[in-house]
């Protein structure tokens, strides 16, 4: 499977069950400083961010409660994506496990374990910085 935009995303993930996968495109659109899981006060630059995360059972719901805007803050990534100026622009879906696609992306760690509490593959961290181009 491939990156898809937000109105074909959902079509594409309830046609094919096997998908375990998805990435989130995140543009920030000014930096933001948010407290992540409240361990640290981290400064977001501004720019575009790539998210991999999986899920094993039901991932349309999953990428649903992403997209929410309103939402309790349970995983890293909540804080980042409840930013004003957070957006999702794109979501890419994989039956691949979660840590080979977040492998294949070639961009920046800023925040060490970020979305990789679960992690088993050294990857350092699920979210990466794509610069502000
Ligand atoms: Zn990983």
């Amino acid at each position: 499977m491939s990156t898809w935009s937000l109105d074909e995303w959902e079509s594409k993930a309830n046609a094919e069950k096997r998908l375990v996968t998805y990435q989130l495109h995140i543009t920030l659109q000014q930096m933001q400083q948010a407290c992540v899981g409240c361990l640290a006060e981290f400064l977001f630059p501004a720019g575009n961010y790539l998210y991999t995360g999986s899920a094993r059972r039901n991932l349309p719901a999953r990428v649903h409660r992403h997209l929410a805007p309103q939402k309790k803050q349970r995983w890293h990534i909540d804080y980042l994506l409840m930013a004003p100026k957070a957006r999702v622009t794109a979501v890419g879906l994989f039956s691949e496990a979660e840590c080979y696609c977040n492998q294949q992306v070639s961009g920046e760690i800023l925040l060490a374990g970020f979305g990789a509490s679960d992690c088993r593959a050294q990857c350092g961290s699920h979210l990466k910085y794509l610069g502000d181009q």
